[in-house]
C-alpha cells in the first residue's frame, strides 16, 4: 500500500510540536506492516541542507509566484518528496514565521502551494508514483484534499488528521482567485468559511475520513465548547470521524537506558529512582524528605490550565506535597509561580525555560506529574509519566482521559489504576485529586502497584500505527472499482 503523507513538519528534520512526532514516527511504524509512506514536505533550509544530490522528479515553471521543483530523497530513514520553492520556503526562522516568531504574511500562499503539489502528486504528476491514499495533517496541508476533490485525484481516498483544532488557517476571500481552484469551490460545501477561505475547513469537508489524536477529543470537538466554530461541520461528518492516540518514542523515552537520568531503573527496580529524586530536589532547591514531589513540565498557558495551578499552589503545599515546575510561556504565570516558590522555599521550585534533559530527569525522579489542561488533543507528558513511573494526575479531557486509568477503589483493588483523573478542570477538583494522591502515596504497596501498572501500559507507536492501517484499509474498500 502506498500512502502519500503531506505535512508541514516531520521529526527529526523540522518540529514545532506533536504533529512532527506523528508524521515522523508513522512512516517508520507502518513500514513493517506493508505500508510504504512517502511524505511531501516544504523545502525549508533545514531540509534542503540535509541532502546533496538534487534530482527533480517534477518541475513547476510557476508555482505561487516562482519556479519550483519536487525532489524524491531519503533522509533519516524517511522517504520524502521535498518541495523546493525558494521564494516560499528558503527563509530563516521557523516553518511559519521569522526569528521573532511573527507569522509570514504569505503563509496562505506557502501552504496552498504545498497542498497544490500534494494534489498534483495524488493525480499522477510524478511519473512512476501513484499513492493509494493521501493523508494530510492540520490546516497547512488540509487544502491538498480540496485540490484533489476539484482535480484529477477525486477518486483517491483521503484522510486528514487534526492535531489541534485551535489552528484553522482562515484567510480573506481575496486570496481565492490565486488558489487555482474552480469558482465552484468557493461554496459552503467547499473552501468558503464565514465569507473567507478556511484551509482546515476545506480539508474537513473534502476528506474521506477525519481523525484526531484521541477518541475523547474526537467526541469533544463535536461540541461548541471544544469545536472552535467547526463543531457543526464536524458533527455533519461524524460517521467519518475517528480518534487514534499518539504513541511515544520508546527508545528515547526508556528509563532503563535514558542517559539524562542519574540512575537507570525498571519496573522491578523502582528503588533505583531515588538518586533521580535527589537530583530533582537539588535542582529545584527542595527540602529532602519523603513527601511526594509533584512535577509540571509544560507550556505555561491557559490551555494547559496553568492559571488553575497557580491559584492552588498554597493548597498543594498545605496538603503535604512538594512542587517542581519546569515551563515557559505566559509572563504573568511565570511571575505568579516564581512568587509561589519564593513564598514556599523548600516546598516549591520553579525553573523557567525549555530544558529537554531536565524534563527526563524529572520524569525519572518525581513521584507524580500534574496536567490540568482545559483541552488536550492527545498530550505526551502523561505518556512519558506512565513509562517512567511518574504517576499522572490529569484533567479528564481529550487524550488525558483516554490514557490514564483513574485510581478509584475498584481500579485499585483490581490492580489496574495508573493515575488520577479529575473534572472539571478547576481549582477544587485539582486540589481534591492532590489530596487523593498524597493519601495513595502514603501506602507504598498501592503506590508501587500504580507505578508498575503505568510502566506496563503500551504507549508505543505500534498499536496506533495498527489503527491507522485499519482505517487506510477501510478507505481502500470504499474506493470505486
Ligand atoms: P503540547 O504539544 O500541547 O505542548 P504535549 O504534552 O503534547 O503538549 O507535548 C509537550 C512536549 O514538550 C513534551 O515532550 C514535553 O516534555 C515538552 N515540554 C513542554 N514544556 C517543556 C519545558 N519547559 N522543557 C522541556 N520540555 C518541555
Amino acid at each position: 500500500m502506498q500512502v502519500l503523507s503531506v505535512t508541514p513538519e516531520i521529526f527529526p528534520l523540522i518540529k514545532t510540536g506533536g504533529l512532527a512526532d506523528v508524521t515522523g514516527a508513522l512512516p517508520i511504524a507502518l513500514a513493517g506492516k506493508g505500508v510504504a509512506m512517502r511524505s511531501l514536505v516544504p523545502g525549508y533550509p533545514q531540509i534542503m541542507d540535509a541532502f546533496k544530490k538534487k534530482k527533480p522528479v517534477h518541475h513547476y515553471p510557476l508555482l505561487q509566484g516562482g519556479k519550483a521543483s519536487v525532489h524524491a530523497v531519503q533522509i533519516a530513514g524517511l522517504d520524502l518528496f521535498v518541495l523546493d520553492a525558494p521564494h516560499l520556503f528558503d527563509r530563516p526562522g521557523g516553518p511559519y514565521g521569522n526569528a521573532t516568531g511573527a507569522d509570514w504574511p504569505d503563509n496562505w500562499r506557502r501552504f496552498a502551494a504545498l497542498s497544490q503539489v500534494g494534489g498534483d502528486i495524488a493525480g499522477g504528476a510524478v511519473s512512476g508514483y501513484q499513492p493509494d491514499i493521501v493523508h494530510a495533517h492540520d490546516w497547512q496541508s488540509a487544502m491538498t484534499l480540496a485540490y484533489m476533490r476539484y482535480g484529477k485525484a477525486v477518486g483517491t481516498p483521503s484522510m486528514i488528521t487534526v492535531h489541534n483544532l485551535a489552528f484553522q488557517g482562515q484567510f480573506g476571500a481575496g486570496i481565492f482567485g490565486e488558489l487555482g481552484l474552480p469558482a465552484a469551490a468557493m461554496a459552503l460545501d467547499g473552501v468558503e468559511y464565514y465569507g473567507g477561505v478556511g484551509f482546515l475547513k476545506a480539508g474537513l469537508q473534502a476528506a474521506w475520513a477525519i481523525t484526531t489524536v484521541s477518541p475523547t477529543y474526537a467526541q469533544e470537538i463535536r461540541s461548541p465548547e471544544f469545536g472552535m466554530g467547526l463543531d457543526g461541520l464536524i458533527n455533519m461528518r461524524s460517521v467519518d470521524l475517528y480518534g487514534i492516540v499518539n504513541g511515544i518514542d520508546t527508545e528515547i523515552w526508556n528509563p532503563e537506558t535514558d542517559k539524562h537520568l542519574v540512575s537507570n531503573y525498571t519496573a522491578k527496580t523502582l528503588k533505583a529512582r531515588h538518586p533521580n529524586r535527589t537530583a530533582v530536589e537539588d535542582r529545584f532547591n527542595l527540602d529532602r524528605d519523603d513527601s511526594p514531589i509533584v512535577c509540571v513540565i509544560s507550556r505555561l498557558t491557559w490551555q494547559k490550565g496553568m492559571d488553575i495551578l497557580a491559584t492552588v499552589v498554597d493548597g498543594i503545599v498545605a496538603r503535604g506535597a512538594r512542587l517542581a515546575i519546569l515551563g515557559s510561556g505566559d509572563a504573568g504565570l511565570e511571575g505568579a509561580l516564581l512568587a509561589a516558590a519564593a513564598r514556599h522555599r523548600g516546598r516549591i521550585g520553579v525553573v523557567v525555560g525549555y530544558d529537554e534533559a531536565l524534563s527526563h530527569t524529572m520524569q525519572g525522579g518525581c513521584d507524580a506529574i500534574v496536567i490540568p489542561s482545559r483541552f488536550e488533543p492527545c498530550g505526551l507528558t502523561q505518556l512519558y509519566g506512565l513509562r517512567y513511573g511518574c504517576v499522572p494526575v490529569v484533567a479528564r479531557t481529550g487524550g488525558l482521559a483516554d490514557t490514564v486509568i483513574d485510581a478509584n477503589e475498584a481500579a485499585i483493588s483490581a490492580g489496574v489504576a495508573t493515575g488520577f483523573q479529575f473534572a472539571p478542570a478547576d481549582a477544587g477538583a485539582l486540589l481534591h485529586a492532590i489530596r487523593r494522591l498524597v493519601a495513595a502515596h502514603a501506602h507504598p504497596t498501592i503506590w508501587t502497584s500504580m507505578q508498575r501498572q503505568g510502566m506496563k501500559a503500551d504507549v508505543s507507536w505500534d498499536k496506533s500505527a495498527e489503527k491507522y492501517l485499519e482505517l487506510y484499509r477501510l478507505l481502500l474498500s470504499k474506493r470505486a472499482v
